[in-house]
């Protein structure tokens, strides 16, 4: 019996299809590995740095342990820490802000602009204060922040900017790749993401040199030879293994992003003239759908969520609770009309299906499901 469109399967994301494209080569990169028992450190870890950094379109690379990581270093790195400030919007993953209070700063959040949902940059400077050294904007679904503005907010007031890119390899703004964009710019490679290892992987990159260094010796015991700690830093390495499937997956990068790109077109294209909000791009940026979001009757999404499921179709909220009405920041103080587009965005968003291998017939299934739920 042919699989009718009614039984169709939608995974919110599909890593077995994607290992199934290129099992050869990762098997292959993951025996070499092994063969050299260069497990952390070594030759692969070394090409990726390399590979990855021209990717980005800066000169430097550090791989470390995981993205959270990768922030809270690269704070560091750029000397800021306790008693700092650091500025970041309220629509994202924990991961952000708390990896300014792993540095030892403190997150002062910044509502966000209701078409991109990431931060309004027209609200950053009123939360600027004398203790303020950074803005970590978060380029949140693979849609790039506004950086012009942030990069003339940044100038004017002495601020580092340290770019969340955790959901964003390969975006560009105003093309130009987004980390040249930043004092540095941070990525992961969780499994589900644009880039994905298999564990957990993140890195640091950079146009400075001396950022570079110093980050490498934070994520490595605050070393540069073998016992010359000069400080105390973490263990936040890139492992070997990791590297050598990141290799072969930077590799295929590119053609996923513009599967994402293309699924993303016919998602919208199928989407016009139905209730549903669609994904807002920038003028002049290449947005790289980590996330597809919808905005859909608040509600009514729950509703709609359970009706996609009955089809078969997985979706997502990214996120249900604004990052300042979390109970971890309940000691802010914050109440929900400090950020309404933030407190919005958390009762209205929905995430369909986004991967590269999403089928024509998956997506046209997860149309027609949520046409027919509208
Ligand atoms: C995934 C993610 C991170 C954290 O990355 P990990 O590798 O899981 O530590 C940070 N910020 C955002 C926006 C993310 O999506």
């Amino acid at each position: 019996m042919p699989i009718t469109e009614k039984h169709l399967h939608v995974p919110f994301v599909d890593l077995q299809a994607q290992y199934a494209s290129i099992k050869t080569e990762v098997d292959a990169a993951i025996a070499d590995v092994l063969n050299r028992t260069s497990f952390i450190g070594g030759p692969q870890v070394k090409s990726f740095e390399e590979e990855f950094a021209r990717y980005c379109g800066v000169g430097h690379c550090v791989g470390v342990a995981n993205g959270t990581d990768a922030i809270a270093i690269a704070l560091r790195a750029l000397g800021i820490g306790a008693g700092h400030e650091v500025i970041t919007a309220a629509n994202s993953f924990i991961a952000t802000s708390e990896a300014i209070t792993m540095a030892g700063a403190s997150p002062v959040f910044v509502d966000i602009d209701p078409r991109t949902c990431n931060i309004d940059v027209s609200r950053i400077e009123e939360k600027i204060t004398a203790a303020t050294r950074a803005i970590v904007p978060v380029h949140l679904y693979g849609q790039p922040a506004d950086m012009d503005p942030i990069r003339d907010i940044a100038f004017r007031h002495g601020l580092r900017i340290v770019g969340d890119a955790a959901q964003a390899h390969g975006a560009l703004y105003r093309q130009q790749p987004i980390a040249t964009l930043a004092d540095a710019t941070c990525y992961s490679f969780y499994p589900g993401k644009n880039l994905g290892a298999y564990g957990d992987a993140g890195a640091i990159v950079t146009a400075d040199a001396d950022v570079a260094t110093r980050a490498r010796m934070i994520a490595n015991h605050g070393r540069i030879a073998k016992y010359d700690h000069t400080m105390e830093g973490v263990n936040s390495r890139l492992d070997g293994l990791q590297a050598a499937i990141l290799r072969v997956k930077l590799a295929h990068l590119e053609r996923w992003t513009e599967a994402r790109r293309s699924n993303a077109a016919r998602y919208t294209a199928l989407l016009q003239e139905t209730p549903v909000t669609l994904p807002y791009e920038l003028p002049d940026v290449r947005a790289v759908y980590h996330l597809y979001v919808v905005r859909v009757p608040a509600a009514r999404r729950d509703a709609i969520q359970a009706s996609l499921k009955t089809s078969g179709i997985e979706t997502g909220i990214h996120y249900p609770i604004a990052l300042p009405h979390l109970e971890a920041y309940r000691h802010l103080g914050h109440a929900p009309a400090d950020f309404p587009e933030a407190l919005r965005a958390s009762g209205d968003v929905l995430s369909l299906p986004m991967f590269p291998e999403l089928s024509g017939a998956q997506a046209d299934h997860v149309v027609n499901s949520l046409r027919s739920c509208l």
